[in-house]
This record gives C-alpha cells, sequence and structure tokens, in this order.
C-alpha cells in the first residue's frame, strides 16, 4: 500500500463495524435529513428492527435503506467492505487487483471484481467541469501487440504500435485529468474531445500529430517529439504523459489485461483517484459516495 493520510489502523478505529459505516453511508447520501428515494418525502419513521430496511416512509408507506436507488441496491455484501474496498482503491495508488481485494475482504475474487468494477462505474460518466487554461491533450496506446492476435480481432491503425487500445485525455495545469477511450486517433474523434472537455479559448498543448491540425476556438501550442524537443517555455505535454505513467504502471503491473469494453471504467478509476489525490481519504470516500445516487451496474450486462 502506498501511503496515505489514513492509516489502515486509523481507518477501522474510525469504522469498526457494519453500522459506523451505514451511518457513514446515510450521512453522505443524505447530510443528515433523511429523505424517502421512493416520494421524496422527508416524513420518515426509523424502524426498531433494522433489518434489511432501517427505514419506513410515513407518506408513501415504503420501506427503503440507504442502499436503494444506487449502485448498492443489489448488493448484499455488507456496506462496511464496501467502504473499505474504496478505501484499498484509494490507498493503492497503481490499483489493485482483484484477487488482493478478495484476500484482504474475504471474498471470493469474482465478488471482489464486481464490487471493483461497481466503485468504478460510480467514476464513470460524471458531469465534469470543463479543463480551461493551460490544457495538455494527448493520446496514449495500450494493449496486446497486433501480431499476437486473431485476424478478427486486429485493426489498422497507423499511429503509435497498431492493435493496441487508444486512451486520450486532457490534464489542466492545475493538475485535473479529463480521460477517456476512444476508437480511433482521427481528427475527428479527438477534434471531438476537446471541444468537449476543453472550454473554449483555452490554450492547448500538444505533440504534432496531424489529427490535431485545425483546432479552432483554441489558442493551439505544439511541441515536436519527432526531433527530441520536449519543452519549449511554457510548451509542452509532461503533466497528461506523467498520468498515462501511473495509467501503464497499473495496466502493465497490476491488471496486465484490460478488455476494450473495460478499459475505461479503469482510466475512471485512474483519472478520479488522480482529480482527488489532493484531497484526503475521507473526501474521496465522500465524494463517491456522494456520486452514487442513481447508478447501477449488472453483473449480467458487465459479463455480456
Ligand atoms: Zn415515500
Amino acid at each position: 500500500m502506498d501511503k496515505t493520510d489514513l492509516s489502515l489502523y486509523e481507518f477501522f478505529q474510525m469504522f469498526p463495524d457494519e453500522e459506523s459505516a451505514r451511518k457513514y453511508f446515510e450521512k453522505k447520501r443524505w447530510n443528515g435529513k433523511i429523505v424517502c428515494p421512493h416520494c421524496s418525502s422527508d416524513n420518515i419513521h426509523e424502524c426498531k428492527d433494522h433489518s434489511p430496511m432501517p427505514y419506513r416512509c410515513r407518506k408513501c408507506r415504503k420501506f427503503f435503506s440507504v442502499r436503494f436507488g444506487t449502485i448498492l441496491e443489489e448488493s448484499k455484501l455488507p456496506l462496511h467492505k464496501w467502504l473499505f474496498c474504496m478505501y484499498l482503491m484509494r490507498a493503492n495508488r497503481k490499483g489493485i487487483s482483484s484477487v488482493q481485494v478478495g484476500k484482504i475482504l474475504g471474498i471470493t475474487q469474482k465478488t471482489a471484481w464486481f464490487l471493483c468494477q461497481r466503485i468504478r462505474e460510480v467514476w464513470m460518466k460524471t458531469t465534469k467541469n470543463k479543463l480551461d487554461g493551460i490544457v495538455e491533450i494527448d493520446e496514449t496506446y495500450v494493449g496486446g501487440l497486433e501480431k499476437n492476435k486473431k485476424k478478427s480481432q486486429q485493426r489498422g491503425w497507423g499511429r503509435g504500435p497498431s492493435g493496441k487500445l487508444i486512451v486520450v485525455g486532457g490534464r489542466s495545469r492545475e493538475g485535473q485529468v479529463i480521460s477517456c477511450v476512444v476508437q480511433d486517433n482521427k481528427k475527428e474523434t479527438l477534434h471531438g474531445f476537446i471541444n468537449e472537455n476543453i472550454e473554449k479559448g483555452s490554450t492547448v498543448m500538444t505533440d504534432t500529430w496531424k489529427s490535431y491540425n485545425g483546432l479552432t476556438n483554441f489558442t493551439h501550442h505544439k511541441i515536436n517529439h519527432s526531433v527530441r524537443e520536449f519543452v519549449r517555455g511554457i510548451v509542452h505535454t509532461n503533466g497528461i504523459e506523467s498520468f498515462w505513467a501511473i495509467l501503464k504502471r497499473g495496466y502493465y503491473g497490476i491488471y496486465h489485461y484490460m478488455s476494450e469494453k473495460h478499459l475505461n471504467r479503469y482510466v475512471h478509476e485512474y483519472s478520479f483517484r488522480y482529480n482527488t489525490s489532493k484531497g484526503n481519504v475521507l473526501d474521496f470516500l465522500g465524494k463517491t459516495i456522494e456520486m452514487m445516487d442513481g447508478k447501477r451496474l449488472m453483473y449480467c450486462d458487465l459479463v455480456k
């Protein structure tokens, strides 16, 4: 585990059991004012016998728990394990394998894998603020070599070792990253990413890849890596490249293999951890719980 601002010992002092974890989830979701997830009424009765639904709405008479309407709903795992898993995912900057999570939590690898995927799902598709100021844009290529693939799985891209998956990302000089998997590295795709995620009028730094040519709405500076130019004054893409380095250490060191389908989820894991690295562990846990509302992920959708 990497150095963290909340030690494992402190984590368990703070969250010794299921009850303390449940209270934390409730606090982060409802902020002290419990509302019915069915009808939004705040006329709530707390049941004496808590399990499995601790609350009943006096208006619509339905029972509910903090899990309802979130990614937790279908899960039978204790909230304490959910919280501990999030802690582990934060504490290991390069990622943590489902084998390891399974061993630590005392659950099977398959259960651990599904748990981690659902937590990653929470970090996906968040309504982010666009990046602004000076923003470095770059793509990176991960995955197996083309020659090792079946003919039907081969893809023919020109740039970078072909057959790899493409991830595009932007990093503001304040240290915020937006990143996702894309289908190709053509002009339309990369311009689409930039227009969607970067505030108009920002200054964009890229390398000299031709697909970046013709950007309107931005001040565009290029750095020419092919002639070994890496920094020219404020023009460089070292920030986004440091993010790629972390992503790739995880890919090759921890996860070994990510399918195209799942890679996007891992990319969001790395982005979320990167973007919240200045805050402390509790900020990370709290933010994750706040984002759970309305998120769902079924196992059958995941393995389809
Ligand atoms: Zn209700």
